[in-house]
């Protein structure tokens, strides 16, 4: 299944017209077109590239008589004189005299790039010259020329997929996508240690399609696999104590950064302090995007302890097993994270959840605030 939403860039695009619904268009345009041939006229169809290769390649396919096929490239140069910019032709090699010539054009906007084409194509002395459009902007065409086939009339929205590209990205999309405003979905899962955030990210990352970072998880494969940021992160954490800020803070930037094409974010034991927190905040504003909201798992310490101490049988975490290191965790918390709340309260941006009850009743819970979010 194709996805509903992609992203590109720095921008999403919403699932817009399906391949079937393309190869449905395609194949009537060119039935259409080979109606309207003279009988045995053997015509020339060019492409404009880039954004034209898979209609044209699709639409050959679906053109059942002798055809000839080529494609020009419109490339813009600057112009040395005053002209300003001046696009040429490039790629007709074959003589055109005499043929008739059947444009398959992409999409057509403005119809600035469709003046070119007639423009150039004067010169060749064609029997007759045809514009083929997939896609038709109706709304912001300004200009009086032919156009002999439109695909589809579609609003005037910045379209990709099936070609069409945004700043070279988006071309092998199957389908069509439409620029969406849609902005990341970025939640803070916040709650004590042993709230259960770990488990509930799981589930919701799956549920929401984020990517879900847990610092904790981070800092403990780096230690397994001994690096530097392992290294020095095991001395604080072996003690519950929290690693350094800066620390922090850098390798949060670098997971981010490596999966910024995501929907979203759950960061999980990410802030753990003001400054941790200031610092995200500003991290996502200079990307354009923001933290929605801060989803907190509520659960009495008392319960906490005997979870963890639970947890610590299993889960090899000396973290987990020694209760004076889970009451410093839980003094870090108090201390230097439960604060967070108010940070997020501040900017309306705070959600407190019951986190007493089975994983999935908690689940539903925290689903009801994420819809929102
Ligand atoms: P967790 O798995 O979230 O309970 O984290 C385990 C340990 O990793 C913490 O006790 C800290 O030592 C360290 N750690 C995780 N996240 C942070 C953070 N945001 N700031 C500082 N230390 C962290």
């Amino acid at each position: 299944m194709a996805k509903k939403i992609v992203k590109l860039h720095d921008k999403y695009f919403k699932k817009y017209i399906s391949s079937k619904n393309i190869a449905k268009t395609i194949k009537k345009l060119a039935k259409n077109v080979e109606a309207d041939l003279p009988k045995g006229e053997v015509p020339i169809f060019i492409g404009i590239l880039n954004g034209s290769f898979m209609f044209a390649a699709d639409f050959i396919r679906n053109y059942k008589g002798n055809c000839e096929i080529s494609f020009v490239k419109l490339a813009s140069y600057e112009g040395t004189k005053s002209v300003g910019k001046v696009k040429k032709l490039v790629g007709i090699n074959e003589s055109l005299k005499g043929r008739i010539v059947i444009i398959l054009e992409d999409i057509i906007d403005t119809g600035n790039t469709l003046e070119e084409i007639y423009e150039m194509f004067r010169e060749h002395h064609v029997k007759q010259l045809k514009i083929v459009t997939l896609f038709f902007k109706p709304d912001v065409f300004r200009k009086g020329l032919p156009i002999d086939y439109i695909g589809k009339s579609i609003p005037d929205k910045f379209i990709v997929g099936y070609g069409l590209d945004y700043d070279n990205l988006g071309r092998n999309l199957k389908d069509i996508y439409q620029l969406t405003s849609i902005k990341m979905k970025n939640i803070v899962l916040f709650g004590p240690p042993g709230a259960g955030k770990g488990t509930q990210a799981t589930k919701l990352k799956e549920k929401y399609n984020l990517v879900h970072i847990s610092t904790g998880d981070v800092f403990r494969y780096n230690i397994k696999n001994k690096t530097e940021l392992g290294i020095l992160a095991k001395g604080f954490m072996d003690k519950g104590d929290l690693v350094p800020d800066e620390v922090t803070i850098n390798m949060l930037k670098d997971e981010v950064n490596k999966n910024f094409n995501a929907q979203g974010f759950i960061f999980d034991g990410f802030p753990r302090t003001e400054s941790q927190a200031k610092a995200l905040d500003e991290f996502l504003a200079e990307k354009g995007e923001k933290i929605n909201g801060m989803v907190a798992l509520e659960v009495d310490e008392d319960l906490l302890v005997t979870r963890l101490l639970k947890r610590g049988e299993t889960s090899g975490r000396p973290d987990d097993q020694d209760e004076v290191k889970i009451r410093n965790r839980f003094n870090e918390y108090e201390t230097k994270t439960a604060i967070l709340k108010d940070y997020f309260e501040a900017q309306n941006k705070y959600y407190g959840v019951d986190g007493v009850g089975s994983i999935d009743e908690i689940t539903a819970r925290l689903s009801i605030v994420f819809d929102k979010l």
